[in-house]
């Protein structure tokens, strides 16, 4: 017998458990019947399209039985089973790249953290707020061998060689205190229909029946062993919508979706016409875990004729549409389709643009009836909707009015529409500022005159926007214009500022001389009023914020690009500094006019100690 040691994130992961989810402890039955229906799921694929599987007799069914005197509750299944490797494989690690990542958010505060913990799936682990002890007994379809997994939910787990008749697996819940309840037939009858009732195969109870026969001293108690079936055992997507409720929606989702929450909305479509399908899809609450990681899994699940094929196929939804879960069953498919074509099937990819355009299509309708609901959904997803943006070209009209954005001019997020709504007649552009995040963009120098105008500037603050925003390029007529670039100030300029321009030329000549090759150029702002100076990125130059983020993605050779160092001609500094003939003092005032606007942006100085002494020089004449 092997004894093995939990992965050190699981032990955690089952302490947490147990201590938070307890309110909500009977959803460990869901649990384990939604793994049962997953493992009859893979091997009815097998059975249609494995030559070593079709002559196999099966008829799918998860049985449920329970020992009232022994306090023990027994899930069953003749699925797909599990050989050594799986069972260390996957009961042993919890089989999700999210995981490390999840408890890297726990913060320690127990009703923060049991709300983060009611958005991550727990699964199997569940079982160990009803049980002291489990055991699984399974044999792998097509293997011989059958293994006993056995854990009292501590640091460690056995697992040892034993028998069992057919493929499948067994569960066995030695029932603690507080889980002894479930070893009743009514209990288990009525969460059965609160949380698997769709479950597309039967689930059958096993109990035994107590009745009397005859009267007085003649009466005998009679025992009847039955078993019934407690699910309805119909896919919920195949029903017709104006017979499922939104309940039977929410379970159905909680079960398929892994999650202990309630989905935000969800869009159940049954198309019949060239292409006959059915998709159902739900929206998370909270965005999934581990969305930002590249080995993130997929939420979509695909059925032919109410077949499982596969759920791990990244083909089902475009990239930045991943934290979309539910089904898509396809009569038009064949069944034996094999995972690594889909990509390439005429079927699927129709399917799967419909889908899209109906999801964003719903988002949109959401945007437009529920604005409160559309604020929850913005808060978790406008991320991989501005991925969107420069991925799917075909939908980006669409999407343009999806993305959300801050903005110097109001609080919260504002859509390109509103801030078009808001803009003066005159304005010839929607200006936008990027940076690291939203306090210093609120603070830039650069918005001063912009404010100063009434001209509204979006402040972009996530890091993708430096990707994203540039490739737009236009919404509708309007140009989107960045103010960390030259050019964008053109519409700023009066006449009277174009003369001070001509005024400053010679100073901006000689704070160039002096500046040399730390700055691409040298020139008079508009842009500015209470600051001296800003720096501003050339035309197709990245700006400071880009470098930096490429520098900070392990890019290594980030080429230098120099900054254009714009200065305010009306500021007092640079009046004073035009009639000073005093070289050392124009020496380090120009440095200070770089230095200074580099900071604001949040951009590094190089020799931070050649600043202070600059600094210190002037000081001193100051006092
Ligand atoms: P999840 O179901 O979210 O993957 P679980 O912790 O519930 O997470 O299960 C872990 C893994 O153990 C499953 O993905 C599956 O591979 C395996 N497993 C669990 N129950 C069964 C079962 N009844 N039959 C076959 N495999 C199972």
């Amino acid at each position: 017998m092997a004894k093995h040691k939990f992965k050190t994130e699981v032990s955690q992961l089952l302490k947490l458990i147990i201590h938070s989810l307890y309110s909500h402890k009977e959803i460990f039955l869901r649990e384990l019947i939604s793994n049962a229906s997953d493992a009859l799921d893979k091997l009815k694929y097998l059975t249609l399209t494995d030559e070593e599987f079709k002559k196999m007799h099966f008829e799918p069914r998860i049985e449920i039985e329970f020992d009232e005197d022994k306090s023990t509750l027994t899930v069953a299944d003749n699925g797909i089973g599990m050989n050594s490797e799986d069972l260390d494989g996957q009961l042993g690690t919890i089989a999700r790249s999210g995981t490390r990542s999840f408890l890297d958010q726990l913060t320690g505060d127990a009703s923060k953290d049991a709300n983060l913990i009611g958005q991550f799936g727990v699964g199997f682990y569940s079982v160990f707020m009803v049980a002291d002890k489990v055991e699984v007994l399974t044999r792998k379809a097509g293997e011989e061998q059958a293994w006993l997994w056995s854990s009292t939910g501590e640091e460690a787990y056995t697992i040892k060689e034993a028998a069992r008749e057919e493929n499948g697996t067994t569960v066995t819940l030695h029932l603690n205190d507080e889980g002894s309840e479930y070893a009743n037939r009514w209990q288990i009858e009525q969460l059965v229909k609160k949380y698997s009732d769709h479950i597309a195969f039967p689930i059958f109870l096993e109990y035994d029946q107590k009745s009397y026969e005859g009267e007085g001293d003649d009466k005998k108690e009679k025992i009847e062993h039955k078993r019934d079936q407690v699910n309805k055992a119909s896919a919920l997507w195949k029903r017709a919508k104006s017979d499922i409720t939104e309940e039977e929606y929410h379970e159905f989702y909680k079960s398929i979706g892994h999650d202990n929450e309630d989905p935000l909305f969800y869009l159940h479509t049954q198309a019949e016409g060239t292409l006959q399908y059915t998709t159902l899809f739900f929206v998370p609450q909270h965005a999934p875990f581990d969305m930002y990681q590249a080995d993130y899994e997929p939420g979509v699940k695909l059925y032919v004729k109410r077949v499982f094929i596969t759920d791990d196929s990244k083909e089902l939804m475009p990239t930045y549409l991943r934290f979309v879960r539910g089904v898509i069953d396809s009569d038009d498919l064949p069944l034996n389709v094999s995972r690594e074509i889909l990509q390439q099937n005429r079927v699927m990819s129709q399917i799967r643009n419909s889908s899209v355009k109906k999801l964003l299509g719903e988002f949109k309708n959401i945007a437009e009836k529920d604005p409160e609901k559309y604020q929850k959904f913005i808060e978790q997803y406008n991320r991989p909707l501005k991925e969107g943006l420069y991925s799917d070209f075909a939908n980006r009209e669409t999407l343009l009015e999806l993305v959300r954005f801050k903005s110097s001019e109001t609080e919260g997020y504002t859509s390109l529409a509103e801030y078009q709504e808001r803009m003066k007649e005159e304005q010839k552009a929607i200006y936008y500022i990027t940076g690291e995040d939203e306090e210093t963009l609120r603070n830039s120098p650069l918005l001063e005159a912009y404010r100063k105008k009434g001209i509204e500037v979006l402040l972009m603050d996530d890091d993708i926007d430096e990707i994203v925003v540039p490739s737009i390029g236009k919404y509708g007529e309007l140009e989107l214009k960045s103010v960390n670039r030259t050019g964008a100030d053109e519409e700023l300029k009066s006449e009277d500022d174009k003369e001070k321009e001509e005024e400053v030329k010679p100073l901006l000549e000689r704070i160039k001389k002096v500046l040399g090759d730390k700055v691409k150029d040298v020139v008079a702002s508009s842009r500015l009023s209470d600051s001296p100076s800003c720096i501003v990125a050339d035309e197709n130059d990245p700006t400071v914020q880009m470098q930096q983020m490429l520098k900070a993605m392990g890019q290594k050779d980030v080429p230098e690009y120099q900054p254009i160092l714009e200065v305010n001609p009306n500021h007092p500094i640079v009046n004073k500094l035009r009639d000073s003939q005093d070289e050392s003092l124009l020496e380090d005032v120009s440095f200070l006019l770089l230095e200074q606007a580099m900071l604001v942006e949040g951009a590094e100085l190089k020799k931070p100690a050649d600043f202070v002494k600059r600094l210190n020089r002037i000081l001193e004449k100051a006092v």
